[in-house]
């Protein structure tokens, strides 16, 4: 039976394992911390469950136009916390659990390769040595620190550090508007903080639709977040007690004043210290390099998840996982990004997929482009939640559905039949012509794959 032996818990590392064990292999996963990695304890999962407070929160003022009485005496933010650890503590035991029931082996402890085929892990009962016959590096990412002044002092956290904050600060500022920015504007806002958001990009959420983006930054400014964008950030102070976040907005000076600032700027592979250079791997930057197949520049290691870089989400990770153990077990498969959904937990939330109409024309494709509105739908309304749209962009000449981009109500759940339909290479007449549900949410996607062929009915 073929060993492969997995560096990393997280969701690239223990899909993996179990992808590895169902093709027959045994398996040894090697793991410091918990299991599931940065998505698990300190990432995807505890922000969604704070989210979820949040979001609550928010419902909870506006109660009274739903035609309830209530009163809702405030924040209890040490229950937050602690429900989002509860629910931490639960998913990491199921993850544990998938372990036992799919005998994988988990050896905890720092491993390091110190062969193309060994990993040598410090456990507490010192040194084990796991020879196998593939390796696979999923050793996930760490946050990215800004090399200016004042940013690596106290008052300055990561993500991580404003999950387990005490209390919650009355200014937040925020550097970095991506995905960890505006998750976390969302949160303390609707906790009570003054969030700031600087961010160096022309909108938030910069990858986003610039229409997408925009309804993001209405939805924020109604809610009284101040974003300050194309905002160069130069350095971090103290004053009387506060901390002052000094930028460039169109060549004047600005500052924001706040009691906490969250540095959100990306995410760096985590590759140091693992034995790579050692083993001759090949590396772009910070990244382990790899070709489609998840193989990296040694025979015998694959790697996936953020150690490689690229798209760095829990559920890419995964799928890299799975490519990479298929093909370390002997069979042949390619990782594909076309139709990776993106998601964000804003409120309203935001889901991608595929091309944007900017990158589509970018690559000279003729596109049809539709577009439907959330207040145009019947269930939204009835919801009391009119925020936002769809897109579907359309390859004009084959009429297939080449990307969609949400902001609304459960965006991140409705995107994935944009993302089956560009998987499947669906047309927008397949999409606009399939019967859906009324009153639902997925309307507006039938509806803005018929608005781009003209056909809208609502619109
Ligand atoms: P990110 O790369 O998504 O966003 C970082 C932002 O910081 C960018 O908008 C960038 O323009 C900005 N920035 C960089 N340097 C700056 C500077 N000096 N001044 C001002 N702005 C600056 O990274 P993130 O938001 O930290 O997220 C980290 C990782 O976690 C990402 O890989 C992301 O994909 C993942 N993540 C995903 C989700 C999700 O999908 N819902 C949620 C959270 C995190």
């Amino acid at each position: 039976m073929a060993h492969l032996a997995i560096l990393g818990g997280g969701p690239g590392g223990y899909v993996a394992a179990v992808r590895a064990r169902q093709l027959g292999a045994e398996v040894t996963l090697v793991e410091m911390d918990a299991l599931g990695g940065t998505c698990l304890n300190r990432g995807c999962i505890p922000s969604k469950a704070l989210l979820r407070s949040s979001e609550l929160a928010q419902l909870s003022r506006r109660l009274g136009e739903f035609g309830v009485r209530a009163e809702v005496k405030g924040i209890d933010w040490p229950r937050m916390i602690e429900r989002k650890t509860e629910v931490v503590s639960q998913v990491v035991r199921g993850v544990e659990f998938l372990m036992k029931k799919n005998d994988v082996r988990v050896v905890h402890g720092r491993g390091r390769l110190s062969g193309p085929k060994t990993i040598v892990v410090e456990t507490g009962d010192g040194e084990e040595e796991v020879r196998a016959d593939a390796v696979l590096l999923a050793t996930g990412s760490v946050p990215a620190r800004l090399p200016l002044p004042g940013f690596d002092g106290p008052g300055v956290l990561t993500s991580t550090e404003l999950l387990d904050i005490d209390e919650i600060p009355q200014r937040l500022a925020i550097v970095g508007a991506g995905y960890v920015g505006v998750e976390f504007a969302d949160v303390f806002n609707a906790v009570g903080s003054k969030v700031t958001i600087i961010e160096m990009m022309p909108q938030i959420v910069p990858t986003e639709d610039p229409e997408i983006a925009a309804e993001l930054a209405r939805a924020f400014r109604r809610r009284r977040i101040e974003a300050h964008t194309n905002a160069r950030v130069s350095e971090v102070s103290d004053r009387d007690g506060a901390k002052v976040v000094r930028f460039t907005r169109d060549g004047e000076e600005k500052e924001v004043e706040a009691d906490v600032i969250l540095c959100a700027v990306g995410r760096w592979p985590n590759t140091d210290g693992i034995g790579l250079q050692e083993a001759g791997i090949e590396m772009d930057g910070r990244a382990v390099k790899v070709n489609g197949r998840m193989a990296t520049s040694v025979p015998g290691v694959y790697a996936c998840g953020d150690a490689i870089g690229g798209i760095m989400l829990a559920h890419v990770a995964s799928g890299e996982g799975k490519v990479a153990v298929a093909n370390a077990l002997g069979k042949q498969a390619e990782m594909d990004y076309t139709a990776i959904p993106s998601v964000t937990y804003t409120h309203p939330e935001i889901g991608s997929v595929g091309l944007t109409e900017a990158d589509a024309r970018q690559r000279g494709i003729d596109v049809r482009v539709g577009r439907f509105f959330f207040r145009g739908a019947g269930k939204a309304v009835a919801e009391g939640s009119r925020e936002g749209l769809v897109k579907v962009i359309v390859d004009a000449a084959s009429g297939k559905v080449i990307g969609g981009q949400i902001c609304g109500p459960h965006a991140t759940d409705l995107i994935h039949e944009i993302v089956l339909a560009v998987y499947l290479g669906a047309t927008a007449e397949e999409v606009g012509g399939m019967v859906h549900a009324h009153p639902t949410l997925m309307e507006p996607i039938m509806e803005a794959a018929e608005d781009a062929l003209g056909m809208a009915i609502h619109k």
